[in-house]
């Protein structure tokens, strides 16, 4: 059947029965980008991404948020794990949606965070997401599109985990400045780090380096740092791809007991101050 498909977003790679003047027929990577509605306001964009899950992701995502706001900023965090949401939990947000008609409004934190996650999509938060992937991949869009993200300086995104149509639909659709990828040691070694880092890169992503968190663990007697995962890979990782290591972070009980309380906003994670100095630059 001939493809007189008009939108690239439905393209299916058959330019010969396309008449659509998309740049993908000249070899170049077709314009999939949103914009975000005209009452909001978003000026950098970042996304948090990981290999695989359980490495901290969610974490770095929100610990950053908390640093760039106690610094001054207005920032917006988007849960775009929405199959797996946490960021209602880290912030301790039980606000459900609330909107005008027009707009989603997104859950304010002590901080003033604002904060979209599809737990506050949710009658309770132990309900599980069945949604197939258009669907989830639909929610995703609207949590830029159609909610009230009011004048923000820095939003970061928990991007949603993996190499498949729904991440893929997050590196396309939003404006990324760039993004920050999260590892653990153990994580370096399965190479699926590498295969983020390709991902973002093949998508002209800029990545803005690397964290490893879970890095080690830091005896509260002599302060001695242990490796308990294997000595790290990260500085070879990060000179193969030409990256800079933002962070290394460590495993930390206060770290999983303030975020599993909701008060990630009580924590001051050192290590991703320098993390944080290089988001300023941006
Ligand atoms: P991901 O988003 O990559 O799946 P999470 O951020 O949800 O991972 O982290 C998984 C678990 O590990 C959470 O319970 C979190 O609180 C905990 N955690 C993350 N980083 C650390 C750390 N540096 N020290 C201690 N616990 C951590």
């Amino acid at each position: 059947m001939a493809n007189t498909n008009q939108n690239p977003e439905n393209c299916n790679g058959a330019c010969d029965t396309c008449g659509t003047d998309c740049p993908s027929r000249n070899g170049g990577t077709p314009n999939f980008r949103i914009e975000p509605h005209k009452r909001s306001s978003i000026k950098k964009m970042i996304g948090i991404v990981s290999g695989k899950g359980g490495v901290g992701k969610s974490f770095v995502t929100s610990a950053l948020a908390v640093e760039m706001a106690r610094r001054g900023y207005r920032v917006g965090v988007l849960d775009g794990d929405i199959t797996g949401p946490s960021m209602g939990k880290v912030f301790g947000v039980k606000q459900k949606a609330m909107g005008d008609g027009e707009l989603m409004y997104p859950a304010k934190t002590k901080l003033g965070i604002q904060v979209v996650t599809a737990n506050m999509l949710l009658e309770s938060d132990d309900q599980p997401i069945i949604w197939r992937g258009p669907m989830v991949a639909g929610i995703l869009k609207q949590f830029y599109q159609e909610v009230f993200w009011d004048r923000v300086d820095y939003m970061f995104v928990d991007m949603p985990p993996g190499t498949g149509d729904v991440p893929l639909t997050a590196f396309q659709s939003f404006p990324l400045d760039g993004i920050v990828v999260v590892t653990s040691p153990q994580d370096l070694v399965s190479m699926v780090v590498e295969k983020a880092i390709n991902m973002a890169q093949m998508m002209n992503i800029r990545v803005l380096g690397l964290v490893e968190n879970m890095s080690y663990v830091e005896c509260p007697d002599c302060g001695k740092k242990m490796y308990v995962f294997g000595n790290s890979h990260i500085e070879e990782v990060a000179e193969k791809f030409g990256l800079d290591v933002l962070a290394r972070i460590p495993l930390d009980e206060k770290n999983a007991v303030l975020s599993d309380e909701g008060a990630i906003e009580d924590l001051t994670v050192e290590p991703l101050k320098k993390a944080a100095d290089f988001i300023e630059t941006l």
